[in-house]
């Protein structure tokens, strides 16, 4: 890390260096100038429930966040299954100037988990990333016929690992809060089981597997034993599940409802380390709009799972963690712009590379009360947080900016 100006022109870094003069500045005194933010997963729910968000709100959400690029969820209706419904996703992206806007192909038709989608259509149109998310792949049979297929285009299955027989009707974490409330809980081994499936699918077809929101210590155990087996493994993390842990459950409080559940205070600990250590390779925000009336208003039982997460993704890594800059930018942007294909972000700060930049200040501190984001479904909402989005640049043009104090 170095203490300079950067400059910017025609979309590009055109220099950094000392005492460079601008027409246009941003203060960025004390603080990060990094490589944009990546998400590789973001629902931005279009088609098909734009009352929560659409690519358009959910960009400029992205952008708030100190996102360059996003890659959005399959779980839409109707789910990208084909190459003509990923084309229309990737034509509104293309529209929309804030972010950089890919998505992922659904594995199976409709993510109804009984046939597979055409896969070899997507990924020739140049789809890399495919998720059934919202649910796991259903079945093995189905998991391996796919691998078998992606592996030929070196793309990623992006696997919720959830075995929904154990999970059917099951609100939080199985475990002494559940019991407390005496409500359904959801039990670790519901995801370790299908991480287990799926490394072992991996390991014989050779096919990559991406595991989304790990959230328990065993999962992160299987996930490193896979990586030291050399299997094409990566996984993320969500802001979420760095931060609290199912106690917060305790007042019955509906935003801290979410897929897979806060688990318990050893398991945070665990994903803290992983992320750290790079086992975990990257942070997702699992950015899930819902209206209030599907959360706040309908309680533990009724309310819908799931939080936004893009405007408050950084500041939360950063209060949970406090890592370096470079450890911070990795993990936020250069590792998933590496793994989604994003070649335009993801690269150090020098000269020629695209101007798709974040300054963040990483001592700020700031409570999250307003969002850009059509819905504000967060448990962030109020509590206080360290370090902060100041500046958002894509394409060489501010996208975000706020005043400094
Ligand atoms: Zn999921």
């Amino acid at each position: 890390m170095i203490d300079a100006d950067v400059l910017i022109s025609n979309g590009r870094v055109a220099a950094v260096g000392a005492g460079l003069r601008a027409d246009h500045t941003i203060a960025c005194d004390g603080a990060w100038v990094g490589p944009g933010f990546v998400d590789l997963h973001t629902h931005l729910r279009e088609p098909g429930q734009e009352h929560k968000e659409d690519i358009a709100s959910g960009a400029r959400a992205a952008a708030a966040g100190g996102y360059t690029a996003v890659l959005a969820m399959a779980n839409t209706s109707p789910a990208p299954d084909t190459a003509d419904r990923v084309q229309w996703v990737l034509d509104r992206g293309e529209a929309v100037p804030d972010v950089e806007v890919a998505t992922a192909g659904a594995v199976t038709r409709g993510r109804r988990g009984e046939e597979l989608a055409d896969l070899a259509a997507m990924a020739d149109a140049g789809i890399r990333w495919f998720s059934d998310d919202g649910d796991a792949v259903a079945t093995a049979d189905l998991m391996r016929q796919a691998l078998v297929i992606l592996e030929r285009y070196g793309a990623i299955i992006s696997e919720h690992a959830e075995d929904a027989s154990l999970t059917a009707g099951a609100l939080i974490h199985e475990g002494e809060v559940s019991r407390l409330l005496g409500v359904k809980g959801m039990p670790a081994v519901a995801e370790t089981l299908i991480i287990a499936r799926d490394l072992l699918l991996s390991a014989e077809t050779g096919g990559a597997v991406h595991i989304q929101h790990v959230s328990t210590a065993a999962s992160v155990e299987l996930i490193a034993q896979a990586k030291a087996q050399g299997l094409p493994i990566t996984a993320e993390v969500t802001p979420h599940h760095l931060t609290f842990d199912h106690t917060e459950l305790k007042g019955r409080n509906p935003l801290f409802k979410m897929k897979p559940p806060l688990r318990t205070e050893a398991d945070v600990a665990a994903v803290r380390d992983a992320l750290r250590a790079g086992i975990v390779d990257v942070v997702a925000t699992d950015h899930a709009p819902h209206a209030p009336g599907e959360t706040e208003e309908a309680g533990l039982a009724s309310g819908a799972f799931g939080i936004i997460g893009l405007e408050t993704a950084a500041a939360a890594v950063n209060t949970a963690l406090d890592f370096d800059a470079e450890t911070f930018f990795d993990r936020l942007s250069m590792a998933p712009a590496r793994l989604g294909g994003f070649d335009d972000h993801g690269a150090p700060v020098t000269v020629g590379q695209p101007a798709n930049l974040t300054v963040f200040d990483p001592a700020q501190h700031w409570t999250p009360e307003r969002f850009v984001s059509r819905s504000r479904n967060s448990p962030f909402i109020g509590r206080p947080l360290r370090g902060r989005v100041i500046a958002t640049v894509h394409q060489g043009r501010a996208t975000h900016r706020i005043d400094t104090p």
